[in-house]
């Protein structure tokens, strides 16, 4: 593969997705986002709907907009997400954050399967899918526990090492698709048949994959689904996020949150909890009207782009990125801590190095170089096909080649600062 940047730019002029980074928010040209994967940038479209939420259905129609759309905000936008992760219209609903979903479907999952005392996921799972993990087991009581599968190689997860914890015990298998910091892809459709042959329930945490590659709830049988909404999907800081319910399973599960926007005939006011029927039944309380409004032109633009090309540019674009690792970063004692099997790799690509904080620092200082750090040293660089560009990548080796080569990191504290 060529290395120059004329390569870069000339990638960028044959990309059929170009013209999709004019629809964002870009105030500074100079700045390579790399951090696409915490938070996405700003549509335009979201910006004017947002305006036009306060402006025209906040500022003049006031309480009427419950009767004008936003009653039915949550199920509306779900349905958009659904064609994203290819699931039915009516089995995604958008509403609270992933970790209070992903709460909501171990609890109900739990219930579903009683007598079975087992919970199985893995040491790459994202922290707040433990931690929630940890506090459904306590709840649930009746000596339900988690049992945490062990990574050999800290960036995978075999699937017989799965498998061979999955038992007729289990009453869920939950694992984040796509693993925060190696960007890890998990073989969903076996590990799911797995779980199934045992009988158990699965819930996949689908925040760094939902919108940076095509997804198949129904074709892999998937039981239940949480996902962020502002991260590839672009729906802004603390977006609410959405939750996938297989259609033949909604009558059978109950979320533990028995809030009215989950009532069967909500507006009887009824003394006594009668759960809605489908996907309603999993929604708690009123919607977040403005942060929902955010986000609906992200995921149109993610349907317009289409999710196999889009996922085509995203494998270009990690494997142009690990192909200048190689040449340029290798050398000066930088790790790849992603994958190196596009098939097995996520939108993301993480490098480590023993310095990796302050070289994160340093890039966002004085390169204008947005990545991501994730303890204990990795630089995580999140490419989302949307708007990266050929040149981003290439010009992000280029200047974290120079912040090691020339040492800029040290002046850098190697404390570690609050938020990373
Ligand atoms: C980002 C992320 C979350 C975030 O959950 P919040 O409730 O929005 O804070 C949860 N799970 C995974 C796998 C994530 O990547």
């Amino acid at each position: 593969m060529r290395l120059d940047s004329d390569y870069a730019r000339q990638l960028d002029s044959q990309d059929p997705l170009a013209r999709f980074r004019d629809e964002f928010v870009i105030d500074d040209p100079t700045l390579i986002y790399l951090d696409g994967n915490s938070l996405g940038r700003l549509p335009k479209r979201a910006a004017t709907r947002v305006k036009e939420t306060l402006d025209h259905e906040w500022g003049r129609r006031l309480i009427r907009g419950w009767g004008e759309g936003w009653y039915t905000a949550p199920q509306r936008v779900g349905g958009k997400i659904a064609q994203i992760i290819g699931a039915r219209p009516d089995e995604v609903a958008v509403t609270d954050s992933t970790s209070v979903n992903f709460f909501k479907l171990v609890m109900a999952a739990l219930e579903a399967r009683p007598g079975r005392r087992k919970i199985v996921t893995d040491d790459l799972n994202f922290p707040t899918d433990l931690y929630l993990l940890q506090g459904a087991a306590k709840l649930a009581g009746g000596g339900c526990r988690v049992e945490v599968v062990h990574s050999a190689d800290g960036l995978t997860v075999a699937n017989e090492a799965l498998a061979e914890a999955i038992d007729s015990d289990t009453a869920l298998v939950t694992l984040t698709h796509t693993a925060f910091k190696s960007g890890y892809v998990y073989d969903m459709p076996a590990i799911t048949e797995s779980a199934h042959r045992a009988g158990a329930l699965v819930l996949w945490d689908l925040s760094h994959s939902a919108g940076a590659m095509p997804l198949a709830m129904n074709e892999c049988n998937i039981d239940l689904a949480v996902g962020c909404t502002y991260k590839y999907l672009n729906g802004g800081p603390g977006s609410p996020a959405f939750l996938f319910v297989r259609r033949d399973l909604q009558d059978g599960l109950r979320s533990p949150i028995w809030g009215w926007f989950g009532q069967k005939a909500q507006f009887e006011m009824g003394l006594d909890y009668n759960p809605a029927p489908g996907i309603n039944r999993f929604l708690a309380g009123t919607p977040t009207m403005l942060s929902l409004a955010a986000i609906e032109p992200g995921v149109e633009l993610l349907l317009e782009a289409g999710m196999d090309r889009l996922r085509a540019k995203s494998v270009a674009q990690t494997e142009y990125l690990i192909a200048l690792w190689e040449a340029m970063l290798e050398p000066l004692g930088v790790d790849l801590h992603s994958p190196r099997d596009p098939a097995q790799r996520g939108s993301h690509v993480s490098l480590g190095h023993p310095e990796g904080l302050r070289i994160d620092l340093a890039l966002i200082e004085e390169m204008n170089v947005i990545p991501d750090f994730r303890y204990p040293d990795n630089i995580r660089l999140g490419v989302a096909p949307l708007y990266t560009t050929f040149a981003d990548i290439h010009e992000a080796v280029a200047r974290i080649r120079r912040v090691i080569e020339e040492r800029l990191y040290e002046k850098y504290s190697a404390h570690r600062p609050e938020v990373t």
